[in-house]
């Protein structure tokens, strides 16, 4: 397998395969996953709960835990410089370089991804500070810059507030402001809508629209929501028990579905 990236590809993963090891016992949670995404494009992965979605962006962003190990495969990524990293062959220390400023992840549940003693402000600031000489006021106004950006409604009011005291669809806009702060040029978004009531989900996608428009910014977009996908993505992958069934343009799949899996998927659909 050749470690070149087609022209106008920031993300190639190929035959990946990460195991959990506890007891002797193997499961194989990703077994020879493959799917490349275009820069500036919004891939969506579907597939039922339990199919390995979550495992393929852990071992993207390098945030598997203790018996997770990548067991093969390789995870080209392509950084703004043009430089090439294999993120499969990442040590932990590694990771510093690309996490946050190169790629960043928001999560279904912001509740347990915010911390619940620091203002919003304060956490914002932290998160450019981690990559960026920033004085404390200076981050401030970045941070307000940032709520002002994921339109937040009477942004400069809001940055004193604990997550506690946002709606959860606040709290999103404040995880999504969290993760662009340091301009990524990838944004994994794993089911960040799922916990989300149906009004709410449609505003945070047309969000992640506008600011994808804006930055040019690649995502991944995780989600069981076949919905969702044919409101937000270009292309998507289609997994089942740790592999890929289908990648197709999303036009292409509603049309057409060559997996059983699928066909049962999109039954299913409203
Ligand atoms: P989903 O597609 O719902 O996001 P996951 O990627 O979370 O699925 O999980 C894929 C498989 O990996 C599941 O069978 C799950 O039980 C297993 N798995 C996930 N995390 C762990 C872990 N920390 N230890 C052991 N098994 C895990
Ligand atoms: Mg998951």
């Amino acid at each position: 397998m050749t470690d070149a990236l087609a022209a106008g590809t920031i993300l190639s993963v190929r035959d990946l395969k990460t195991w959990f090891v506890t007891r002797r016992v193997t499961a194989k949670a990703v077994d020879g996953v493959t799917f490349d995404l275009r820069r500036g494009e919004t891939l969506a992965v579907v597939g039922e709960s339990g199919s390995g979605k979550s495992v393929t962006s852990l071992s993207i962003m390098g945030l598997l835990s203790r018996p997770g190990q990548i067991a093969g495969g390789k995870i080209l990524f392509r950084d703004r410089a043009e430089r090439l990293h294999d993120l499969a062959s990442f040590a932990p220390k590694d990771f510093r370089k690309v996490r946050g400023k190169e790629i960043a992840m928001i999560f279904q549940e912001p509740m347990t991804s915010l911390n619940p003693l620091y203002t919003v402000g304060d956490q914002i600031g932290e998160m450019i500070a981690l990559h960026e000489p920033i004085g404390r006021q200076a981050a401030r106004q970045r941070a307000l810059a940032m709520l002002k950006h994921v339109e937040i409604p009477d942004a400069a009011s809001r940055l004193d507030d604990y997550p506690h005291q946002m709606s959860g669809g606040m709290r999103q806009r404040v995880m999504i402001a969290m993760a662009l702060a340091c301009k990524p040029s990838l944004l994994i978004a794993d089911e960040p809508t799922t916990a989300l009531d149906v009004t709410i989900q449609a505003q945070i996608l047309d969000l992640l629209r506008r600011l994808q428009a804006e930055m040019g910014m690649s995502i991944l977009f995780i989600t069981h929501n076949l919905g969702v996908v044919a409101e937000i993505a270009h292309n998507v992958v289609v997994m089942y028990a740790g592999r890929v069934v289908e990648q197709a343009p999303v036009n292409d799949l509603f049309a057409h579905q060559r997996h059983p899996y699928t066909r049962g998927l999109l039954a299913c659909t409203p």
